[in-house]
């Protein structure tokens, strides 16, 4: 197929191998091709991970995408690495998936979110798979980290967590209600002080022990008072993830650690306390995962700026897709002492 000839505009070449190389590239296309009615043509599809191409969640996140934007898709199966994808339109709605497996959720949602937060009109995601899912968005960090700095851009939208579910058994489900509204360029420059840290250990199909020997190490290592921790005995196991919410004047950044086979709940609330720490340490009010996230929103609305941790690849990646679908401009400063500025800025079309 050459999508050159099947719409008024010439595709966008996404080489997928670019920088971190994983599924945002995909993602991030799928999400920018839909909001500007833009062809795009993939290729080296995930081409940095250690199974290049589509596997079912990103399949899934497609075939979703295809569906709201009515587009004319090749290379739509699993293990592919090359994609064409011409949208025609963005249909809000009511949209329902079962993505299989723990495919996660959050990222399929975050796929198509963008379309649906500025397109006419009001929707409703229902989608079935992994809710908590390691290398992926947690629920609570959608609902309290990433939402609310949407909200504060003027977007109108809820999430809400009806059943949990943890990779590889899933079973659980997300919706998310939105009503399509303009986007306000945003500045997130300053924390603000810190007005409370919390814990919520969620565990499913495994011993309460699990979480109350992570929140114990939290209690004790961030000084937080027992009432400010919470465990969570859930459903669909088994799984166990540990949130740390940082609370500041700028909002709440939620920090995740996954248990695992064979991992002590000791080591993953290490492991969520070091990147607390490292979150608290440095005064920026815009975490590592929050940052390369805004970059799509904040683009969609034309500019805006935060304060966040050293750039990951997943920002910088996120950067370059962005700039090769709209007029904008991604600026990283290093302001010394662990602190980047970035800075979104509309060009001349
Ligand atoms: P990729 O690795 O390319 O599939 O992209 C993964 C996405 O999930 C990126 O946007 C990450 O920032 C995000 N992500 C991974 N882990 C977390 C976490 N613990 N909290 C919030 N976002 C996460």
């Amino acid at each position: 197929m050459d999508p050159g000839n099947d719409s008024a505009r010439p595709a966008v070449v996404i080489d997928g191998s670019l920088g971190e190389g994983g599924g945002q590239v995909l993602r991030s296309s799928l999400a920018l091709a839909l909001v500007t009615g833009r062809p795009v043509h993939l290729h080296s599809v995930r081409a940095g991970r250690a199974k290049p191409g589509l596997m079912r969640q990103h399949l899934a996140a497609l075939q979703l995408a295809a569906a709201i934007g009515a587009a004319r898709v090749s290379g739509a199966e699993v293990g592919s690495r090359e994609i064409d994808f011409i949208p025609q339109t963005i249909l809000a709605g009511r949209w329902q998936r079962a993505i299989g497996s723990a495919g996660s959720t959050t990222l399929v949602a975050q796929t198509v979110l963008p379309a649906l937060l500025v397109a006419e009109g009001e929707s409703e995601l229902v989608l079935e798979g992994g809710t908590h899912n390691p290398l992926a968005p947690p629920f609570e960090f959608l609902a309290r980290s990433f939402v609310p700095a949407l909200r504060a851009m003027g977007a109108e939208l809820d999430v809400e967590l009806v059943r949990h579910g943890f990779h590889p058994a899933g079973g659980g489900e997300l919706r998310v209600r939105t009503r399509g509204r303009p986007l306000r360029p945003l500045a997130i420059l300053a924390r603000g002080e810190l007005r409370a840290i919390r814990a919520q250990a969620i565990v499913a199909g495994l011993p309460a022990h699990v979480g109350e020997r992570e929140l114990a190490v939290v209690q004790q290592k961030l000084g937080i008072a027992k009432d400010r921790c919470t465990l969570v005995m859930a459903e669909n196991g088994p799984g166990n993830v540990l949130t740390i919410d940082v609370e500041t004047g700028s909002g709440v950044e939620v920090i995740a650690a996954f248990g695992r086979l064979g991992l002590p709940a000791e080591r993953v609330a290490a492991e969520a306390v070091r990147d607390a720490k490292a979150f608290l340490r440095t005064p920026v009010p815009v975490g590592a995962h929050l940052a390369d996230q805004l970059l799509l929103p904040f683009a969609l609305a034309g500019g805006g700026s935060f304060r966040t941790l050293r750039p990951t690849t997943h920002t910088t990646t996120n950067a370059r897709v962005i700039e090769a679908f709209l007029p904008v401009r991604i600026d990283m400063h290093d302001e010394g002492e662990g602190v980047w500025r970035v800075d979104v800025i509309r060009v001349p079309d």
